[in-house]
């Protein structure tokens, strides 16, 4: 079968090429689509990743969507279910947090993530997995159903930032979201769906953000807002933002950090300040990766809750098998693109 590789750390070394397919585990799914997102394009760019032990490639993709087509009974999936795979397997200690089916929080660092470290991803045209790290989509979705991965990441951050605030008497109203790539996007869709005010940061203009920001509901600025938001989700990953978002919260708040940027853009930061800031108004920032099953199913109800249309515009590139090359190129405007497997 045809799969999508890269020799991890080498640039320039994604192909499309002929691949032994997996023998092993239990759930078998035809691929109907991956996402792309900044993880893929850094792998390719050979900036990040890992083969399996005693291979030299690695199979791309980590957002997945596909459908099964063999599954034992007693599996809870059967054929023709939409399903998504999970990314990140538990290490072999186990840590504390692998052994309760938590790996998003893995202690020693030695958890594996399909498509990334370790592990052959799902851009492939089949994959196979254990039914614990395959999780069903709802049908309604149809191709939206690939934005899964990415929405778990949200999930969980969303839990955090709810569990933090548990800490004392919260009433959050304002959010703000810095970022409108696919992860601030859906951020803000989960914080709309909460009930609050939302307002998103983003440099763009124009182009299908400030769009999709307004379709939510939600305000869309290109400045820092004049007020102090409550909680922050920061999905920039810019040192300058980070230090306003921190700068700028609330007494209270919550910053979340979710993005990953270039270290090239480095800001100086007064760290007396930020203790200050932090300890005087109990402040919190936190950073989160990854997801876990919860997440993944708190993701899909989530997905399900959004206005289909909505979520069908955050896919602003479906790019056929055949065009792979074009799908991991970084064009003006693009928010999610996908890479289609089938039709
Ligand atoms: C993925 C996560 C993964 C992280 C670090 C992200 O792009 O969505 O699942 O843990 O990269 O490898």
């Amino acid at each position: 079968m045809r799969a999508l590789t890269i020799e991890p750390r080498r640039p320039g070394s994604l192909r499309l090429e002929e691949v032994e397919e997996a023998s092993g585990p239990a759930i078998r799914v035809r691929t109907l689509a991956i996402g792309v997102c900044g993880t893929d394009r850094e792998l390719v760019a050979g900036e990040y990743g890992e083969a399996p032990p005693g291979r030299d490639r690695l199979v791309l993709g980590h957002e997945s969507l596909g459908r099964v087509i063999e599954a034992p009974r007693g599996s809870g999936l059967q054929t023709g279910d939409l399903v998504a795979g999970i990314v990140r397997h538990p290490d072999p200690v186990p840590c504390a947090n692998c052994a309760l089916g938590e790996p998003d929080m893995c202690r020693n660092g030695r958890y594996t993530e399909r498509g990334i470290k370790q592990l052959d991803g799902f851009g492939a045209e089949r994959w196979a997995a254990d039914a614990g790290f395959v999780v069903k989509v709802s049908p309604v979705l149809g191709l939206a159903g690939v934005l899964l991965e990415p929405a778990s990441v949200l999930a969980k951050a969303w839990e955090h930032i709810e569990r933090i605030g548990l800490r004392s008497r919260w009433a959050p109203r304002r959010v703000l979201v810095t970022g409108a790539g696919p992860v601030g996007l859906m951020g803000a869709m989960m914080g709309v769906q909460r009930g609050l005010e939302v307002h998103v940061l983003d440099r763009n203009e124009d182009g299908p953000k400030p769009a999709l920001v307004r379709g939510l509901g939600a305000r869309h600025h290109l400045k820092f807002p004049a007020f102090e938001p409550d909680i922050v989700i920061e999905a920039t990953g810019a040192p300058g933002v980070i230090a306003q978002a921190v700068a700028g919260s609330a007494p209270g708040g919550i910053v979340c950090l979710t993005g990953l940027g270039a270290a090239a853009h480095a800001a100086s930061f007064d760290v007396a300040t930020l203790n200050q800031s932090m300890v005087l108004e109990n402040r919190v920032v936190f950073g989160t990766v990854n997801a876990n099953r919860r997440h993944y199913h708190e993701a899909a109800k989530a997905l399900e809750r959004a206005d289909r249309g909505w979520l069908e515009r955050l896919i602003t590139r479906k790019v056929p098998l055949e065009g792979w090359r074009e799908a991991y190129e970084k064009r003006p405007h693009d928010v999610k693109t996908v890479l289609a497997f089938e039709d």
